[in-house]
């Protein structure tokens, strides 16, 4: 028997949650806390004194020697700074470890390394970082010793977000202050806040480390750059739901205990569609704590992959040919009178508040759907939406059955009479129940689909922060409620608000339909009827960087102060400069694998095959197989040759332009194309050439041999 693994004990034991708050601070310290934590403001500096002190003293028993400021830059990832507790010995060279309020509440990283897109030049490096209170202290233990990490924002000296959490704090007031003005409106007096909840699935590859190590892409790039298909695929559909095999579990069990212990919900856990490819998804939290431990998942995923001689891979697309990797964002809006918005109960059709709240929901991401399409692309994600995989790279919702026919005979009618039931599922078996059955069927290509009481935006990738796309959704919804709310407010005073609401409802509805499609999102009808509807479709990253400066998403982020336009500019900067970095990592790192590995490799064998040719000719016997052999190869190497030529001429040209937005598209239009162009005889190469001398892992032995 294993040991008992007591889950209710280790989880959150290395989070300084309200419970260790309420145990450790005087009442009146506790209170404030609590209040800040749920109405915003301050903590008075002797009262964060006291917080940092009981914080310290919790640490320290945990065996931390130093704390930091944790904080999302525009990297995506997470940055950190350690500070040991450490302070100045008195005379007799004691030293006391310290914490202060001050050090709690604010940092200055010296950050002028990180991207600011033109925010900060390097002479005005100054960058502060301010505790988010509402996220959770937290111990991280690795190898450096035992830190404390305080989730902060981090902005510029002028206050200039220069992160994912201020952006996305910012979005969380607006849409709380513009969600309960609609509740208000619906004679909830009770609501104060309404909250943005999230629960993100992660989708992620294993693969040897030992493997891993022997490919340069791997490694540079996090996917494969190379490498022909295995002979066999996901075809088969035998890994999806599959058995965990032993190796993984371990991984599995490992991560599970490591994320309860952070505090992370950790639930659900399982193979995925493509070999080597598996999930897992926590219950859903307030969006900022989610963000941060999304975070926390991707980062824990990488170290305990590590500890079980595997590499994890979070890249949108490790391996070509088989399924990439998503990050299925579930979204919802919750008061804090337990509400949720997005439950239509048993009867949507004469639910009007949810009714209302749909067709704001419709309306915001009609109006734009060109923002959270760019919330959710990246670089690796170029390589899923809208390539034949899921999903499309065309922003659609999908309502369902029931509720699409309650739509409809809005938009007609002006009144839902009728409303579709889901009915009972005959099993057909007597031992077994019959089911009640949910009254809408699930559509797996939709971008944005509602899934019961919440919608699952499956767009975002599976390596990216999930900040940008909840910033903006957010963002767009608060904005759908608030001019909503600026119509019904007046109504209601006057005394019409049945009538207002109603005419209101069917408007959106009738305006907006056009972004309602439950049918086949992979489909190339649906391209053409997207198109057709005048829906956007934006096929790249690089594309959809221009719709953040739109007059359309000034106006919207600078109305609910969640970005100034010169914020918006700066993001602008740092994603076409991402964009071409990573490319140009990308090409140099096919340039030197095909230099210094492939062609070399490729050149030993044609020599082989060439003396096997002399040498049979001269036994006297048939040499034609070893020569057409040889010549095929030959034929390979050459056109690898050229191609490689032209993806340096193409890396150096790229090196003379000036502009962020030029380059970036020279990168997407030209570099990837002369990277395919030598990709395309390498794979064949791989195909030809004996497998002994092929100088790295293949596919096979990458995702069929973890
Ligand atoms: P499904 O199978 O419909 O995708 P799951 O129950 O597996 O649903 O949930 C997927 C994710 O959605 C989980 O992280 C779950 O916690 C989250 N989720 C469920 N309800 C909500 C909600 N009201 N708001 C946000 N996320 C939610
Ligand atoms: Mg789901």
């Amino acid at each position: 028997m294993s040991e008992v693994l007591n889950v209710e004990e280790i989880f959150a034991s290395k989070v300084f949650t309200l419970g260790k708050m309420r145990e450790r601070l005087p009442k009146s310290v506790y209170k404030e806390v609590k209040k800040v934590m749920e109405h915003g403001g301050e903590l008075s500096l002797e009262d964060a004194d006291v917080v940092a002190k009981a914080m310290k003293d919790w640490a320290v028993e945990n065996g931390a020697t130093h704390y930091t400021h944790w904080f999302q830059p525009l990297t995506g990832i997470t940055a950190e700074k350690h500070d040991a507790f450490v302070s100045h010995p008195d005379e007799d060279g004691k030293m006391i470890m310290e914490f202060s309020g001050k050090e709690l509440i604010k940092g200055e990283p010296d950050a002028s390394s990180f991207p600011s897109g033109g925010l900060r030049a390097t002479f005005e490096a100054r960058g502060y970082t301010a505790w988010d209170i509402t996220s959770p202290a937290f111990l991280k233990e690795d190898a450096t010793g035992v830190i404390l990490c305080i989730p902060t924002a981090f902005c510029s000296y002028k206050g200039e977000a220069l992160d994912k959490k201020t952006p996305l704090l910012r979005s969380m007031e607006a849409i709380s202050q513009q969600a309960v003005r609609i509740v208000r409106l619906f004679g909830n007096d009770q609501a104060t806040k309404v909250t943005a909840s999230v629960g993100p699935e992660q989708e992620y590859f294993l693969v040897d480390r030992e493997k891993y190590l022997q490919r340069k892409d791997l490694i540079f790039a996090g996917r494969t750059l190379f490498g022909a298909p295995a002979p066999k695929g996901q075809e088969l559909e035998d890994h999806y739901f599959g058995t965990i095999r032993e190796r993984i579990g371990s991984f599995m069990k490992d991560l599970n205990i490591e994320l309860w212990k952070l505090g992370v919900t950790a639930k659900t856990q399982h193979n995925e569609v493509a070999p080597a490819q598996h999930e897992l998804a926590p219950i859903y939290e307030t969006a900022n704590i989610a963000v941060d431990h999304n975070q926390l998942v991707m980062e824990t995923m990488k170290k305990v992959a590590c500890r079980h001689g595997m590499y994890c891979l979070l890249n949108e697309k490790p391996f070509a040919g088989v399924n990439g990797s998503g990050k299925h964002n579930n979204w919802s809006l919750g008061t804090d009178n337990g509400v949720n918005l997005l439950d239509p109960g048993d009867t949507p059709n004469e639910n009007i508040q949810f009714l209302l709240v749909l067709a704001c929901i419709l309306k915001a991401v009609d109006t734009h759907a060109d923002l959270l399409r760019q919330s959710a692309s990246d670089v690796g994600n170029d390589h899923r939406l809208g390539a034949n995989e899921a999903p499309p790279a065309i922003i659609s919702v999908f309502l369902g059955e029931q509720l699409e026919d309650v739509v409809k005979q809005l938009v007609e009618t002006g009144e839902a009479a009728h409303l579709i039931e889901g009915g009972k599922l005959a099993t057909g078996v007597s031992t077994l129940p019959d089911l009640d059955k949910d009254a809408t069927d699930r559509n797996r290509t939709s971008p944005f689909a509602f899934t019961g009481n919440k919608f699952e935006f499956r767009m975002v990738g599976s390596s990216d922060s999930i900040a940008s796309p909840n910033t903006t959704l957010n963002a767009i919804v608060a904005e759908a409620f608030c001019e909503a709310a600026d119509i019904l407010e007046p109504a209601k005073e006057a005394g019409n608000f049945e009538a207002a609401v109603h005419d209101l409802i069917k408007e959106y509805l009738t305006k907006h339909q056009r972004i309602i499609f439950n049918g086949n999102g992979y489909s190339e009808e649906w391209v053409q009827e997207a198109e057709r509807r005048g829906l956007p479709n934006i096929k790249s990253m690089v594309e959809a960087v221009e719709t953040l400066t739109t007059e359309k998403s000034i106006r919207l982020f600078e109305k609910f102060g969640i970005f100034t336009k010169a914020e918006l500019e700066s993001r602008k900067e740092v994603l076409y400069e991402t964009y071409s970095k990573t490319i140009n990592i990308e090409a140099l790192t096919m340039i030197d694998m095909a230099k210094k590995q492939i062609l070399p490799a490729v050149i030993g064998y044609t020599k082989s095959l060439a003396d096997t040719v002399i040498a049979v000719k001269e036994a006297g016997a048939d040499a034609s197989v070893q020569a057409q052999l040889l010549n095929e190869v030959s034929m390979k190497l050459a056109e690898a040759k050229t191609a490689l030529q032209e993806l340096e001429n193409k890396v150096t040209a790229a090196g003379g332009i000036e502009s962020q937005k030029e380059l970036a598209f020279f990168f997407k239009d030209q570099v990837r194309a002369a990277m395919d162009a030598l990709r395309a005889p390498v794979d064949e190469l791989e195909m030809l050439v004996d497998k002994k001398v092929w100088p790295m892992p293949t596919y096979g032995d990458l995702i069929f041999e973890v």
